[in-house]
C-alpha cells in the first residue's frame, strides 16, 4: 500500500513532469483518504467513569459519606472525591488532612465551617446552595450543618486520599498520654473524660449559634484570605443559550492555590465543545440531567461513557473531552481541575486561529470550504440550524 507521502510525491513528480497540477488527480487523491469513524466505541469497562452511589457508605446517627479514591477509581490519580450528608446540628468533627487540600461545593442546605491557619489567625464563615471552600493542606477545620442540613461535595487535590483517614482531633486526644494532655493545654485531662474513644468521625450537637461570634470565643475572623467563594452569585465565566460555566481560579478565590472549581450548565441539544486542560486533570460530578462524554488517549483510543446524577467522571491531564446533554433537561455538572491556574484549549478556538490553507491541507478539502468557522472559543455549542 502506497503512504500518503509515497501519493504526495507521485504526484509531485507527476505534477513536475507534466508542467502543470492534475486537479483530477489531486481530487482522486482526496477521495482515497479513508472516512473517519464518527463513533467512537463504548468500552466493556468504563475507565473514566466511577458510580459513587456504589462505594460503601460511612453511615453515622448525624450524617454519612462515601468516598471515590484511586481504590474505587483507579484513573483518578489527582483528585479523590466524597460526597456527604450532615443532619442538622451535625458535625464533622475538627480535623486536617496530611496529603491533600480540601475544595468543597454546597449542593444543598447549609453548613457553617471553622479554621485555622498556621499563622493563628482563624475563620468561621457560613455556606449555603452554590458556594465554594478551600481548605490549604494541613490546615485544622471543622463541618457542622445549620437548621436545614446540608449536603456537598468535597474535592481533595490527591487521589490517594481518603476520607477515612484523616486526622481527627478525637482520634489524637484518645491516643495521647494524659500528663501530656493537661500539660499542653493547661487544663485538667477530664475535661476529654466524655469524649468518644478513637475517632468520632461525625458527632450530634445543637445547630450553632447566629453569626457573628463574640471575638473572644470564636469569633477573631482574622484569616488573612478568606476560605468562602459563593460561585453560583458571581458573573457567568461563559454564557449564551447553550449553556453557562461559573468558573472559580486562584484569579478570583485567592487561597485556592491548587484548584479550580466549575459549575457547567450545558442545555438540551449542546455540548461543551471538544478541549483539553494543558495544565490539569478534571474530576467531574453529575449533578442532574444526563451527559455523555468521549476521552481521547492518543494511538486510536478513545472511550465513551454516559453519566446521570451522581455519576463521576474523570479526565486525565492533555487528554482530550467533550461533555454533551444526551437528555431534554439542563445537564448540571460540578467540574474540578487539580490546578489553581485555569487553562484549556477547545477545538473551535484552534480552528478559529489556524490559516484556512493549513485547515484544508490537513483536513484534505479546500481554504473556501472553512470560509464559515468558528471566529472564537465556542465553549459551550450546539449545532447550527
Ligand atoms: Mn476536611
Ligand atoms: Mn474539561
Amino acid at each position: 500500500m502506497l503512504s500518503r507521502r509515497d501519493i504526495l510525491k507521485a504526484s509531485a513528480l507527476g505534477a513536475l513532469a507534466g508542467g502543470l497540477i492534475n486537479t483530477a488527480e489531486a481530487d482522486e487523491y482526496r477521495n482515497i483518504v479513508p472516512p473517519t469513524s464518527f463513533e467512537p466505541e463504548k468500552g466493556a469497562k468504563d475507565l473514566y467513569k466511577y458510580q459513587i452511589s456504589k462505594s460503601h457508605k460511612r453511615s453515622l446517627p448525624y450524617g454519612w459519606a462515601r468516598e471515590a479514591t484511586v481504590t474505587q477509581f483507579p484513573i483518578s490519580e489527582g483528585v479523590a472525591g466524597v460526597d456527604m450528608t450532615l443532619e442538622p446540628g451535625g458535625l464533622r468533627e475538627l480535623h486536617w488532612h496530611a496529603i491533600a487540600a480540601e475544595w468543597a461545593f454546597m449542593l444543598e442546605g447549609r453548613a457553617r465551617i471553622t479554621i485555622i491557619d498556621p499563622e493563628g489567625t482563624s475563620e468561621v464563615a457560613d455556606f449555603g446552595p452554590g458556594d465554594v471552600w478551600y481548605f490549604p493542606k494541613g490546615y485544622g477545620h471543622s463541618i457542622q450543618a445549620l437548621e436545614e442540613g446540608a449536603h456537598f461535595i468535597l474535592t481533595f487535590d490527591n487521589g490517594h486520599f481518603s476520607e477515612f483517614g484523616t486526622f481527627s482531633i478525637t482520634d489524637w486526644i484518645t491516643h495521647m498520654p494524659k500528663e501530656v494532655l493537661e500539660k499542653s493545654i493547661n487544663m485538667p485531662a477530664s475535661i476529654f473524660s466524655k469524649t468518644k474513644q478513637g475517632e468520632a468521625y461525625i458527632v450530634g450537637g445543637k445547630t450553632p449559634p447566629a453569626l457573628p461570634l463574640p471575638k473572644n470565643d470564636g469569633g477573631r475572623d482574622d484569616s488573612p484570605l478568606t476560605h468562602r467563594y459563593q460561585l453560583m452569585k458571581q458573573k457567568p465565566f461563559f454564557e449564551s443559550d447553550a449553556g453557562s460555566v461559573h468558573l472559580v481560579s486562584s484569579k478570583e478565590f485567592p487561597i485556592s492555590k491548587t484548584i479550580t472549581g466549575a459549575i457547567e450548565i450545558v442545555k438540551p441539544g449542546a455540548v461543551r465543545e471538544l478541549h483539553w486542560h494543558p495544565n490539569a486533570n478534571e474530576w467531574q460530578y453529575y449533578i442532574s440531567g444526563t451527559g455523555r462524554m468521549t476521552v481521547f488517549s492518543s494511538h486510536g483510543h478513545a472511550q465513551t461513557s454516559d453519566f446521570g446524577p451522581t455519576d463521576i467522571g474523570y479526565v486525565p491531564q492533555g487528554f482530550g473531552h467533550y461533555i454533551e446533554n444526551t437528555g431534554d433537561e439542563d445537564l448540571k455538572v460540578l467540574v474540578v481541575l487539580d490546578n489553581g491556574i485555569y487553562q484549556d484549549i477547545s477545538l473551535s478556538d484552534w480552528i478559529a486561529k489556524t490559516p484556512n490553507y493549513l485547515l484544508a491541507d490537513n483536513f484534505s478539502n479546500q481554504a473556501e470550504d472553512w470560509k464559515d468557522k468558528p471566529k472564537d472559543k465556542l465553549v459551550i455549542s450546539r449545532k447550527k440550524k
